[in-house]
């Protein structure tokens, strides 16, 4: 199951600043867009924004072509993973991906049942019974995806969520986006500041910059007909 997201003129004042101006994008249903920005931009705003977890100062958010201001953030079919992993440390690993079906009533048994499917998805099945302290950051960002993927999310916004690992555990994280688009088909926006992870694991790109988007297309498209100098800049071309 999957949708689309559409970000209607979607503009976020924080006091005299606009943090984000009139941005309008539709990712389709399936796809990845990589949301690349510097930091500052506004990329998380967004994020916050899709999720419910913020709300516009005007414009919309759609899904699948709904508005989606009067649905609250756990009925959006919206799951988050954050720069930072977030598990509940007096939870086992299993019990953290269990936690989104516990909260939606599944008994213990089936969501631990299913919390491990998770687990092996993302290659920590045996580490069910260890306490997130006992993780590496990378392992801990793993769990974090996994307890996002066990909520059955028709999106998935994932922010920097490879920022803070070192470059072979990337690599991990490359492949292991393929395997959850082959398996689950999230419609994923991934937000990031990396050129090189937006141009390897995206279908389209877009770039914001203060706010605003610049250009959003195919990534063949941003990296051979950069709509800006500004665009370029940002994709690291030569001029
Ligand atoms: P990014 O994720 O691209 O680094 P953010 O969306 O976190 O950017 O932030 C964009 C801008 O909005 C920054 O200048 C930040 O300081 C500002 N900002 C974000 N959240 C708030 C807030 N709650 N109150 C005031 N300013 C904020
Ligand atoms: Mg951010």
């Amino acid at each position: 199951m999957s949708s689309s997201l559409t970000f209607d003129r979607v503009s976020r004042m924080f006091g005299q600043s606009e943090v984000l101006s009139d941005v309008s994008l539709t990712v389709p249903a399936r796809s990845l867009v990589a949301l690349l920005g510097a930091s500052g931009s506004g990329k998380s705003t967004l994020l916050r924004i899709a999720s419910g977890l913020d709300a516009p100062s005007s414009g919309s958010v759609l899904v699948d072509g709904q508005d989606a201001s009067a649905v609250p953030a756990e009925n959006r079919g919206i799951a988050v993973v954050f720069q930072k992993p977030l598990l509940f440390p007096h939870l086992t690993v299993v019990d953290n991906v269990a936690f989104p079906a516990r909260m939606a009533g599944v008994t213990r048994r089936e969501a631990r049942s299913q919390a491990l499917e998770f687990l092996d998805l993302v290659q920590l099945g045996g580490f069910a019974r260890r306490m997130p302290g006992q993780l590496s950051g990378g392992q801990e960002q793993r769990v974090s995806l996994a307890r996002a993927l066990a909520a059955q999310p028709r999106i998935l916004l994932l922010d920097e969520p490879f920022s803070s690992l070192d470059s072979r555990l990337t690599d991990d994280m490359y492949e292991l986006v393929g395997k959850i688009r082959a398996e689950l088909e999230p419609t994923i926006v991934l937000v990031t500041h990396d050129r090189r992870e937006a141009s390897v694991l995206a279908d389209t790109i877009a770039v914001l910059d203060e706010g605003t988007i610049l250009q959003h297309g195919p990534v063949p498209e941003l990296h051979y007909q950069p709509a800006t100098r500004a665009v370029n800049r940002i994709l690291g071309g030569l001029n």
